[in-house]
């Protein structure tokens, strides 16, 4: 796999491509895969077919990522890249370790804010539904990779949760003080609801961060 790698890269020289571009670029991966089903080669290795990897109830038990036997240069899975690139997981991940950029038309993909790489997606029925666009489609990348913005984000769900909390304690002080004041208790309500909450809106954001950006 690594020698499929390197003479891709020795054979495509600047201006000569010799690989099939029809094969290798998918701008519209759900309708590629989902609805048009084309026979695509690998152009990399020019030997995997690349097609949509077979759910979890087909009876098949390649070690998936995650799997703690999962090998990545073993796995044929199709891989795309925000160019709307595609090639094997193997491949691609042979590739990707040593470059910078895709390995056809080299654009380097990275996040603007944080700097690090955008890693390929892998094409599985488990995963399409929630791909983003590609570039060529619309499609855009964050500016922090996933594992910058999770750090992000629990920052910010921390921040909020003081806010939340320290408002909640004081609308409580304030009810039992005036038990009395209707004004008192509804805030104490809400204020309450709010900081329960809080954590709900953390959770929606990240799903929805995952769906709309590389
Ligand atoms: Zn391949
Ligand atoms: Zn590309
Ligand atoms: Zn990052």
């Amino acid at each position: 796999m690594r020698r499929a790698v390197r003479d891709l890269l020795r054979k495509d020289a600047p201006g000569s491509h010799q690989y099939a571009e029809r094969e290798s670029y998918v701008p519209s991966p759900k309708i590629t895969f989902l609805i048009d089903h084309p026979k695509l080669t690998c152009q990399i290795c020019q030997d995997t077919t690349l097609k949509l990897s077979s759910s979890s109830d087909d009876d098949d038990d390649t070690p998936q990522p995650g799997d703690f036997d999962y090998d990545e240069s073993e796995d044929r899975t199709p891989a795309i890249l925000p160019c709307a690139h595609v090639a094997c997981t193997a491949c691609m991940s042979a590739w990707l370790k040593e470059h910078d950029g895709c390995p056809f038309c080299r654009e380097v993909h990275k996040h603007d804010r944080c700097q690090h790489p955008v890693g390929y997606r892998q094409l599985t029925h488990a995963a399409i539904a929630s791909l983003p666009a590609t570039k060529p489609e619309g499609g855009r990348v964050a500016p922090d990779c996933d594992r910058c913005s999770a750090r992000a984000r629990e920052r910010r769900a921390r921040d909020k949760m003081a806010g939340l909390a320290d408002r909640y304690v004081r609308a409580r002080e304030e009810a039992e003080m005036r038990p009395e004041s209707g004004e008192a208790q509804d805030a104490h309500r809400r204020a309450k609801k709010a900081f329960e909450r809080c954590g709900l809106d953390v959770g929606y954001e990240e799903v929805m961060a995952e769906h709309t950006a590389w």
